[in-house]
């Protein structure tokens, strides 16, 4: 398994491969940049068809938070953790104990918090370890707590964004919306759809989210393969990574790609696969930041779930800029929003603007 040739290792600042016997852990910690700040990014649990596929995500979704915290205008760096699912170790205090002694041990450079697969619960036992958690349980108004909420509120704005931006319409009264995965962020942003008067098309893998749903919304079920090729005006990715592919965009009927899972995009020439097939690409690390702004507020203290959304609401200002950027110079949104991230990191974080 090559590590510094590896095709998405990218300059990444370290990585730590994480034993513990005892528990069963089995964990990859990135930090793909400390150059803003600590790299901050959530722990994803997961069970990956190889040790190599764990070390692809971890490495794409570590650089993806240098970006996502730095067009955020939030102190940190990018990192992310993945902890290896098995039937050999199952979720337990001790394998998130473990875990947090792991944090604990890099000192700071990383900061964790929930992602798939973990709870605000989990990140409690982590918190036993290690200070360098967030995602903790929320105390009154103060900021923290479950970030998908916060996720889910940026991603309706940033969908409001998109509708406007690409079918000039200044409501989502009527608009159709597909859902792929109503997990944390997609249930949440279903309601959010739901109250503005959208059209719901849901599907998950898994019947419990997928009844919740049901009883709690008017949606219409299709299969998970079908999901993505849906007839409706928006396709919310709010399930797992790589779904935009050489062999998908073609035949998506949705005009505008706008959803929160992370590294919606296969590849990035998949960005201009869909500027091609004249889909609107609402870049993921942009418009899902709302749970980092949340993890930060948390983390750094003296704030309330009030300021946080505040920030929240300044995420449909960032996507504008993408897009009139996009339809200015003709680059996919993608690339517009990489090469901004790129310009914030090397400045160390004085030079927000967009481009020269
Ligand atoms: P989750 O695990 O709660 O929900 C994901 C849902 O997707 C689950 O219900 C799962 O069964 C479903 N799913 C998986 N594969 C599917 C498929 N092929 N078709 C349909 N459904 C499928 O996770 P979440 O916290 O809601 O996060 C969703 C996505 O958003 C992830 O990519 C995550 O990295 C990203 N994200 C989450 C947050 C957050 O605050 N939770 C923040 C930023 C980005």
């Amino acid at each position: 398994m090559a590590v510094f040739d590896h095709p998405e290792f990218d300059q990444h600042e370290s990585l730590h491969f994480v034993q513990d016997p005892d528990s069963g852990l089995q964990a990859i910690i990135a930090i793909h940049s400390t150059a803003l700040g600590p790299a901050a990014g959530g722990c994803r649990r997961w069970q990956y068809a190889s040790d190599a596929d764990a070390l692809t995500d971890a490495l794409r979704l570590s650089r993806g938070m240098t970006y996502k915290n730095a067009i955020a205008g939030l102190r940190f760096g990018g990192g992310k953790s993945v902890i290896l699912a098995s039937e050999a170790a199952p979720k337990s205090p001790a394998l998130f104990r473990a875990f947090g002694r792991a944090v604990e041990g890099v000192g700071g450079r990383y900061v964790t918090a929930e992602d798939v697969g973990c709870s605000v619960a989990d990140m409690n036992y982590v918190r036993e370890e290690t200070r360098f958690v967030s995602g903790l349980p929320q105390s009154g108004d103060s900021a923290g707590g479950d970030p998908s909420p916060m996720t889910a509120l940026g991603t309706f704005l940033g969908i409001e964004a998109a509708v406007k931006a690409r079918l000039g319409k200044d409501s989502l009264d009527g608009i159709s919306v597909a859902v792929q995965g109503v997990g944390h962020v997609g249930l949440n942003l279903c309601h959010l759809l739901h109250e503005a008067g959208a059209r719901l098309v849901v599907a998950d893998v898994n019947r419990e989210h997928l009844q919740r749903a049901r009883d709690e919304l008017p949606v219409t079920e299709v299969a998970p393969p079908q999901l993505l090729y849906s007839e409706v005006d928006v396709l919310a990715p709010c399930a797992l990574g790589n779904i935009l592919t050489s062999v998908t965009i073609p035949k998506l009927r949705a005009r505008i790609v706008a959803g929160a899972a992370n590294n919606q995009l296969a590849t990035e020439a998949d960005g201009a696969r869909l500027v091609e097939h004249g889909i609107l690409y609402a870049p993921d690390y942009v418009i899902n930041a709302g749970g980092i702004i949340n993890v930060a507020h948390e983390y750094y203290g003296n704030s309330s779930e009030d300021k946080v959304r505040a920030e929240v609401t300044r995420i449909p200002e960032r996507l504008e800029a993408i897009f009139k950027r996009a339809e200015e110079t003709g680059q996919p949104t993608n690339v517009i929003a990489d090469e901004w991230a790129r310009r914030i990191v090397a400045s160390g974080g004085s030079d927000s603007t967009i481009a020269a």
